[in-house]
């Protein structure tokens, strides 16, 4: 025997002769992501509370938001809303964009995507990789701009479009409440005892929270909100400053975790660095409100979603300025 690290340490990559060969689409990999343990980024939480972390960016448009958008679109063409000849439109501050352009390049449908004009580069670039339309809206009125400038953009058409509004539309939250819920009961054999998301449309705190309430009705539910309306953290709803999303149905919360922006980034940081999981901002901040109720309990699981990486954002804000600090381990934004 060697010194080397014990082989138990390592696990080997999944073997690559199991499984299908194959799969008929792009839309055949949405769902069924992985649950990883988070290990070192525990900061005082008892050594009998697993923190699981879902991680949605393994989805083949990279986010959280494949799910319901292709959910929505299903529902679309299920009731005859979508049909050959209209164009899918829709206000998105990004993810959202990006799974409908995806999508809509599987089936071959035109998408028209609204989006506030500091929306990060690369996602602006991916979705026009797929082949979408970008129309921006002014970056001041944040997200409820793209919103108007949306609804304006139909009103001068209306016969034209297909638009799956996800604020308002539920079958983005029954995405969540027939897949992510159901996965994460399944991958920890009915043992969740917190759920914890951060907070946009609300589509994936309200679905998942429903159905793991459902199997288990002493489970909490637990949302991660930027603190303030002039927040960075991606994806993100103030909803205090917002035009709340009608999906969106705060008494259905245990628990609402107001977030800093620049902890988030900071917390974004320490994943990269000491788990190995390089993700983008939301998934700061629903760790740092995974951390706050798993620092509460003796024993339980908390599971928390992490909804895409953080390699969309390597010239957001998030990483503009950043540098390694000569103290070991800890980093930061340099002014
Ligand atoms: N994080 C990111 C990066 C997102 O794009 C979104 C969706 N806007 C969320 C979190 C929140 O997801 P939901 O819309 O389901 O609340």
């Amino acid at each position: 025997m060697t010194a080397a690290a014990s082989p138990a340490l390592v696990t080997p990559p999944t073997d690559p002769t199991a499984g299908p060969l194959s799969v008929p689409s792009a839309l055949q990999l949405i769902g069924n992501t992985p649950l990883i343990e988070i290990r070192k980024v525990r900061d005082g939480v008892a050594p009998r509370v697993r923190i699981l972390a879902k991680l949605e960016g393994f989805n083949p448009g990279g986010s959280v938001k494949d799910r319901p958008a292709l959910s929505m679109i299903e529902d679309g063409l299920r009731r005859g809303k979508l049909v050959p000849g209209k164009t899918i439109i829709d206000s998105t501050s990004g993810n959202t964009g990006i799974a409908l352009a995806m999508i809509g390049a599987a089936l071959g449908y035109p998408v028209q995507l609204v989006m506030p004009g500091n929306v990060s580069t690369e996602r602006k670039r991916v979705a026009t990789a797929y082949g979408a339309t970008l129309t921006f809206s002014d970056p001041l009125e944040g997200s409820d701009g793209a919103i108007r400038l949306c609804r304006s953009i139909i009103a001068a058409d209306p016969n034209r479009y297909f638009k799956p509004d996800q604020y308002f539309n539920e079958a983005n939250s029954l995405a969540h409440y027939r897949t992510t819920g159901p996965e994460i009961w399944r991958q920890t054999a009915g043992a969740v005892t917190h759920f914890v998301a951060a907070l946009g449309t609300g589509g994936t705190i309200m679905g998942t929270g429903r159905y793991l309430k459902e199997q288990r009705p002493d489970l909490q539910v637990v949302a991660a909100e930027p603190e303030d309306a002039f927040h960075g953290i991606e994806g993100l709803k103030h909803m205090a400053s917002s035009i709340v999303p009608g999906i969106f149905h705060a008494e259905q919360l245990d628990r609402t975790i107001g977030i800093d922006t620049d902890d988030a980034y900071n917390m974004v940081y320490r994943l990269g660095r000491e788990e190995g999981l390089l993700v983008g901002q939301s998934c700061g901040a629903a760790h740092i409100a995974a951390l706050t109720v798993a620092r509460e309990i003796e024993a339980g699981t908390v599971v928390v979603i992490y909804p895409d990486f953080g390699d969309r954002y390597m010239s957001t804000n998030l990483w503009r300025g950043w540098q390694p600090n000569e103290l070991p381990g800890v980093n930061g934004r340099q002014a």
